[in-house]
């Protein structure tokens, strides 16, 4: 009986464990600009990514984080 309890408390932990260790990951992933306060993240228009205002490539209204993303944005337009 004994054994049984502590499987299910060992069980419990790793649980826990692992769900803050998910929790953590997804938290950064969703505020990228935690992880930088120095440089304000911009939103690429095409793939989504962040990226960092150095890298900026305009075109018209849109942010891009690289040319292959601003000539893809192109290419979908036609
Ligand atoms: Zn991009």
């Amino acid at each position: 009986m004994l054994k049984y309890l502590i499987y299910l408390t060992a069980g419990y932990l790793i649980f826990k464990v692992v769900k803050n260790g998910v929790y953590l990951a997804l938290e950064s992933f969703q505020k990228p600009s935690i992880l930088d306060g120095t440089t304000e993240l911009i939103k690429c228009d095409q793939c989504g990514g962040f990226f960092k205002e150095t890298t900026l490539i305009n075109h018209k209204e849109n942010n891009f984080c690289s040319e292959i993303c601003k000539q893809d944005y192109i290419n979908e337009l036609q």
